[in-house]
This record gives structure tokens, sequence and C-alpha cells, in this order.
């Protein structure tokens, strides 16, 4: 069997786990204790992760925020500004059709409050086009949130160019960078925000470590302000103890990507090729979901004609994990309301697949598992 569905959540990286065992082992107090070696020790090892955070997005490490996930990083981005809001009557928000729900809930949250949400599609390419965001810019626009990479179809947002006109029309810009961190390094790097979030776990991290990163030196960022009541731990911004183990391990899947993502991407390059290729000598009709031009390589969502993605999933699960959408809302196999904002027919929807893969995905493993879902594909069909 051949796990595909990293986008869901990647398998951990041993030399994360080994640093992971050595903090439980060695570094049992908390960091936040001030009366005490086993305090201090705990307290170095969280600003060791923070540094390898920072290093990896090229950020300072005093930007740098642990969250419980980027579902916790997207709400304290969107909720934390509730104060500034209010004072300056601010109550606008751009954001995508195509985001994660931990962004669309919340904007939906506030909507309800009395806030004003304008929620802009993609086109077929499966990307949102600038314009159309810069046009629903106002003066009491308090924030536009627009993610790097989508989770479904692996299409590259034009964050980069939008992050600079909006910081030239002074208006702040999260990026959920869930899908992109640790692969796209030089763009997310480059990019121009005032927040960004993603999750440990996406990078062959651990489950339930996040990062939301606070931007207060490139231009100016009101105060966020937590969402949960509680201690003053990472600045007041995110309340609660720190799990020591979980920012070490956070900490150093981002040093490994670091090191790594050429050759990482070099080789999900040549996967994606390798699937493609499957695709092509199989005989099944098929196309792939979004402008490819613009997709990351270690994401297809792919749809077979003539070929129910919930039967190919339920009858090839003993060769391939698959996802037909993001997994928070797979549960009913339910229709892709990304591929529906991109325009996609309900038919196509119903059989479109994601694939995706990463580093610990093995060549041999992908032929073999692949071959098998695409006869299966084909018996379906037929
Ligand atoms: N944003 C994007 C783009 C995602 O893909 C995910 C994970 O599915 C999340 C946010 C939420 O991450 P987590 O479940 O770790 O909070």
């Amino acid at each position: 069997s051949v796990y595909l569905d990293y986008n869901a959540s990647t398998p951990i990286d041993l030399r994360v786990l080994d640093a992971m065992v050595e903090v439980y082992k060695n570094n049992i107090g908390n960091a936040d204790s001030r009366t005490h070696n086993y305090g201090e020790s705990a307290r170095k090892v969280v600003e060791n992760s923070r540094k390898q955070v920072a290093s990896l997005l090229n950020i300072s490490p005093d930007e740098v925020f642990f969250t419980s996930g980027a579902t916790e990083s997207n709400n304290i981005a969107i909720q934390g500004l509730r104060e500034y809001a209010e004072k300056n009557n601010k109550k606008h928000i751009i954001t995508t059709a195509i985001e994660h729900k931990a962004v669309l809930e919340t904007v939906s949250h506030l909507q309800k409050e009395g806030y004003e949400v304008d929620i802009v599609s993609p086109d077929l390419s499966g990307r949102v086009s600038i314009d159309k965001i810069l046009d629903k810019v106002r003066d009491d626009t308090l924030l536009v949130s627009v993610m790097h990479v989508n989770n479904e179809t692996g299409i590259i947002q034009p964050v980069n160019e939008l992050g600079e006109a909006l910081q030239e029309r002074d208006v702040l810009f999260h990026t959920d960078a869930t899908q992109s961190c640790g692969k796209l390094v030089d763009e997310v790097r480059s990019l121009k925000y005032n927040m960004l979030s993603f999750s440990a776990h996406k990078l062959m991290g651990p489950q339930g470590v996040g990062i939301l990163v606070l931007r207060k030196k490139s231009f100016k960022l009101p105060p966020v302000n937590a969402i949960l009541y509680g201690g003053q731990q990472e600045h007041g911004i995110r309340p609660g103890t720190i799990p020591v183990a979980l920012t070490a391990g956070c900490g150093k899947a981002c040093e490994i990507a670091e090191n790594e993502y050429k050759k990482n991407n070099a080789y999900l390059h040549e996967i994606k090729e390798k699937i493609l290729n499957e695709l092509n000598v199989s005989g099944v009709e098929y196309h792939v979901n979004g402008d490819q031009k613009y997709c990351i390589d270690s994401t297809l969502n792919i749809c077979i004609d003539g070929v129910s993605s919930e039967a190919l999933m339920i009858s090839t699960k003993q060769y391939c994990g698959l996802a037909n959408g993001s997994a928070c809302t797979s549960k009913s196999y339910s229709p892709s309301y990304v591929l529906g904002a991109m325009g996609i027919s309900t038919s196509q929807i119903e059989n479109s697949i994601r694939v995706s893969w990463g580093p610990g995905t093995t060549m041999d493993d992908v032929i073999e598992n692949f071959r098998e879902l695409l006869k299966i594909a084909k018996q379906i069909r037929n």
C-alpha cells in the first residue's frame, strides 16, 4: 500500500522523532518556570526551535509564535484583530472561496457579528485574480487573507504580487502557507505579508503544533490579541503551557526542510512525472484539475472520466491512501467546494481525486500501487 495523502498529514521524519524523544527524556520542565534549571533547559529548547523556524522563513525569531496548528494560527490572525477593527471601524475582510475551513469558518463567524466579507472565487485555472481582490479593497478593509498553495489542487496563488500590492495600499495581509512551507522555501521567504500560518505535520513534523508569524518589522501590523484567556505564554498571543517536545519537533522539521528542500523538490517532481506517465499509458481518460503551470510538485488533482472518486477510493483502499478533498470536509465523500468554486461541474468533481506525496514516498511503491489503482479505475468505468 502507498500513502498518497501528504496534504492531509505527512509521516514524521525519524530525525524529528529522535529530537522529540530526547526532549521528552531530558527536558521535563515547563518552559515558563523561572525558579529552577528544569524550566530554563526547557526554555532553551523552545528558543532553539523558534530559531530553526525563523531560519527556514528568513525572519527574526521574535516574529515566530507557537500554536497548536494552522487552524489556531488562522483563527488568531483573523480574530486577533477584533479590538483594532472595532476601534478603527475597519470591519471589512477579503478572502477567497478556496481557503481552508479554518479561514472560511472564522470569517463567516465574524460576518454573523456584523463584519462585511468579500469572498473571491478563482477561475478554472484554480488561481484567484489579484485584480479581483484589489477591486474589493476599501478604506475600511481590515485584512486580506489568501492562501499560498491550495491543499486540494496544489495550485500556487499569486500571493507574491498580491502582498506587494497590498503593502503599497497599506492593507494588512495574512497568508495560510500550510501547504508551501518547507517546499516553496525561496518563494515563502520573499513573500510580503503581515501574518503567516502553517502546521508542522505538513512538513514531516509532529501533529498538534503550528506557527503564526507576526511580522512586526516589515510593515505596520497592529496589535494582535489572543483569542484564549490565560497565561502570558508566547507574549500573551497564545496562552497555555508550551509543548516543549512538539516545538522541538517543529523546529527540527524546519531545519531538515531548509537543508533538504532543493533535493526533495527535485524528487517530488520526478514522482509527479511518474504518476502522469502511469496515467498516460494506462488507457484511462483523465484530466488534471487546475492550470499545471502553477501547480506545486507534490500534488495532483485528477479527474478520471466515468470513475466516481468515491467508488475508486473505496475499492482501492488497500492499495492507496487517497482523498477527494481536504480531510476536514471529506468524511462524507461530499463534493469538493474548492473544485466547485473553480467552476468545475458536479459530475467532474465527483470523479476527481487528490493525490499528494512527499519526500518519504518511494517510487516503487507509487508505481506498483498506482498501477493497481488505474486497473481498478478501468474496471469501474467499464
Ligand atoms: N490550512 C491549510 C491550507 C491546510 O491544508 C490545513 C490542513 O489540512 C490547515 C490549514 C489546518 O491545519 P491543522 O489541521 O494542522 O490545524
